[in-house]
């Protein structure tokens, strides 16, 4: 892995394209290993080769977004943890990725014990939100991977989010959860963001050799109709060894079947965004 310690880039130069702008996306699903983090890393990817402006906030002590773009979440300095301890703004902890439109807030294990920290704190679900609110109009999107938990973390993410994605893998316990997770958004949206909305489920690690994928697809798309998208991310062995190199898939393999799926996502979505009745037609 390419070990970067490039330093705070701080504040970007950037115009926002006006449609998106700053629209804070979390990739949640308290199931693990479900795809959020290929999805944060290929999707922010996918954004910032259309030139979209994409900031990647990795909320997840793992790590894996930070690393999966190329930072070593060993050597870090300043780290989402410090940003949600207020020891730093995001600007200071913020680096740039090879991607020249595409930036992290990294996190490292640092970030396991702000859940501790914080259960105390004054408005401790609502400190990523106070400081993403600072970096809206610095970016298109950002976008935001959830650790796999409903926890402090998780709820600090979609409180400050206008939007979540929800991944999820087409496996027989797929559907598991998903209740829970679309549970715990509604009473978000009722107590703490009432703005916050489902912009779609996004079907992963989909194998076209087993009819059990097609079936928990077609469950999926029977239950939450018109709430899934209609981009389907393949299982492809591009997206899980591009991690271990640092690169989205994109810069590893553009031409796999992974990379241009998160391509033709990135597409439907933001025509969605754009065009909002037109989810899964
Ligand atoms: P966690 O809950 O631990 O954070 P996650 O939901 O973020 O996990 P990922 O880390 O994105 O899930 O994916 C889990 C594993 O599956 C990783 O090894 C990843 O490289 C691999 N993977 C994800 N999507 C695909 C895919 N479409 N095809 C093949 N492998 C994939
Ligand atoms: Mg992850």
């Amino acid at each position: 892995m390419t070990a970067r310690t490039t330093q705070s880039i701080g504040a970007r130069e950037f115009q926002p394209d006006l449609t998106t702008m700053g629209r804070i996306i979390t990739i949640a699903n308290q199931k693990g290993g479900v795809g959020k983090t290929t999805t944060a890393v290929n999707l922010g990817a996918s954004l910032a080769a259309a030139e979209k402006t994409v900031l990647v906030v990795d909320l997840d002590p793992q790590g894996n977004a930070t690393s999966g773009l190329g930072i070593d979440p060993n050597v870090l300095h300043l780290t989402t943890y410090d940003v949600l301890i207020e020891a730093c703004t995001p600007g200071e902890a913020i680096m740039g990725s090879e991607l020249h439109y595409l930036d992290v807030l990294p996190a490292n294990r640092d970030l396991a014990g702000a859940e501790v920290e914080l259960v105390d704190a004054e408005r401790r679900e609502s400190r990523l939100k106070s400081a993403l609110e600072t970096m809206r109009d610095r970016y298109d999107f950002i976008l935001v991977d959830c650790p796999p938990s409903l926890g402090l973390l998780t709820l600090n993410a979609l409180c400050a989010a206008d939007a979540v994605v929800v991944p999820l893998q087409c496996e027989y316990y797929a559907l598991e959860g998903l209740g829970r997770l679309l549970g715990t958004i509604e009473m978000i949206r009722e107590q703490l963001n009432p703005k916050l909305e489902l912009d779609g489920i996004l079907l992963t690690m989909f194998d076209r050799r087993t009819s059990l994928a097609d079936q928990v697809a077609n469950e999926v798309r029977e239950n939450f109709e018109g709430r899934v998208f209609a981009t389907v991310i393949p299982r492809n062995v591009r997206l899980s060894e591009s991690p271990s190199f640092g690169k989205p898939a994109l810069l590893y393999d553009a031409r796999s079947r992974g990379a241009q799926e998160y391509l033709n996502f990135a597409r439907e979505y933001i025509h969605v965004l754009t065009n909002p009745s037109e989810l899964n037609p």
